[in-house]
């Protein structure tokens, strides 16, 4: 019997594929745009100059260059500071997630609409959740007015992107196709949505683990799967693995996507037998033999394209995972299984020695 459940359709135009970024100027002579505050991070500069003259020839276009990882306080004051000098009629962010959170950061403080040219697979150009980071803490949030109006996904502007990066991104927008299966407030739409993008996902990971450099039609076919996987994230609760993974960032500084890559094995796996559709829609997806056989195919994915599959990689140690496993368990995402810090600190430690999942 199909279960009760809400769906609600995020308000965002999406173009995809090939020459995409040529229908952008037509879409901003609509919104009636004149000046457009270009954000991304300095490693991206030149990108982002690219994609505006080839974008936004007719438009002023003021760059701010300053987008960091995690979107520090500062950074934001700065932003805000250059935006209010040179007032423009949008936001446009190139780049990867930390572009896309200073422009949700900025939409936040000035109700402007945001343009998303996403160049990793984050995702969080399709969802209204942004963060700000001060004082060492990230407060996050939702607000419908940080959602990107226009997301162009122009696979050929970053092919440059290095394939170790695009390995773990991958891993990181997976982890948000896997969640949303066995999300408590589940629906439908989404989860036909997140089987696609996981399927769309490990396909691409299987391809980048033989290529030297990411070919287009893999970083396509990525991008599509990134793009599933962060309206499921926009969408619907995340769970215990994004609970650690949040706290294992904010407590120890480990790199985003990579922490993502070592954990999501390990709680796909602990949550295998606690939702039985989302564990054969995801078999399916996978390909693999039985449920049992999810978290092992996962962290297959990321040893195939040498990505970290321990904790241990990041510097961690046992006493880490202790304390860690104390926040999880104290204020613990809704998941699909209840974590208690005695399952916590087991999942920890075999993530944190990449023991076998049995
Ligand atoms: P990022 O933007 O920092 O990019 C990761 C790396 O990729 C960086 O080193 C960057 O320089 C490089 N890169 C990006 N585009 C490139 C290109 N075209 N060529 C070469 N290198 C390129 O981080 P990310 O992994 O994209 O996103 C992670 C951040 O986004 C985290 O702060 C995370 O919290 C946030 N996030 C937010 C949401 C949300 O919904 N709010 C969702 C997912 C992630």
């Amino acid at each position: 019997m199909i279960q009760p459940f809400e769906f609600t359709g995020l308000p965002s135009h999406v173009l995809f594929g090939q020459n995409s970024l040529s229908k952008l100027p037509t879409v901003l002579a609509q919104w009636d745009v004149e000046r457009v505050f270009c954000i991304s991070s300095s490693g991206q500069a030149e990108l982002a100059r690219r994609v505006c003259g080839a974008a936004t020839a007719k438009h002023q276009v003021v760059y701010c260059t300053r987008a960091k990882q995690h979107v520090p306080m500062e950074t934001v004051e700065r932003a805000l500071t250059e935006l209010q000098a040179e007032p423009c009629d949008v936001l446009l962010a190139v780049g990867g997630g930390s572009s896309i959170g200073l422009a949700k950061a900025l939409a936040l403080k000035t109700g402007l609409p945001i343009v998303a040219v996403p160049t990793t697979y984050s995702g969080s150009e399709m969802t209204p959740i942004y963060g700000i980071t001060e004082a060492g803490k990230k407060q996050t949030g939702r607000a419908t007015v940080v959602q990107p109006k226009m997301v162009v996904y122009e696979p050929a502007l970053s092919l440059g992107l290095p394939k170790p990066i695009a390995a773990a991104s991958a891993m990181n927008a997976l982890a948000h196709a896997v969640e949303a299966l066995y999300a408590t407030n589940k629906n439908p739409v989404i989860s036909l949505m997140a089987q696609e993008s996981v399927r769309a996902l490990a396909s691409a990971l299987l391809d980048m683990a033989e290529q030297a450099h990411l070919n287009e039609e893999t970083h396509s076919r990525a991008l599509y799967g990134a793009w599933l996987a962060g309206t499921c994230l926009g969408s619907v609760n995340m769970g215990v693995h994004h609970k650690v993974c949040h706290v294992l960032g904010g407590r120890f500084n480990t790199p985003h996507a990579e922490t993502h890559t070592v954990v999501l094995p390990y709680v796909a796996h602990f949550n295998r037998l606690a939702d039985a559709q989302a564990a054969t829609q995801l078999t399916k997806a996978l390909q693999v033999a039985d449920i049992h056989a999810i978290g092992p195919a996962l962290q297959d994915l990321a040893r195939r394209n040498g990505l970290p599959v321990s904790l241990s990689a990041f510097g961690l140690d046992y006493a880490d995972i202790e304390l860690a496993a104390g926040d999880i368990a104290s204020a613990a995402y809704a998941n699909p299984r209840p974590v208690n810090h005695d399952d916590a600190l087991l999942l920890l430690n075999a993530a944190l020695e990449g023991l076998p999942m049995n």
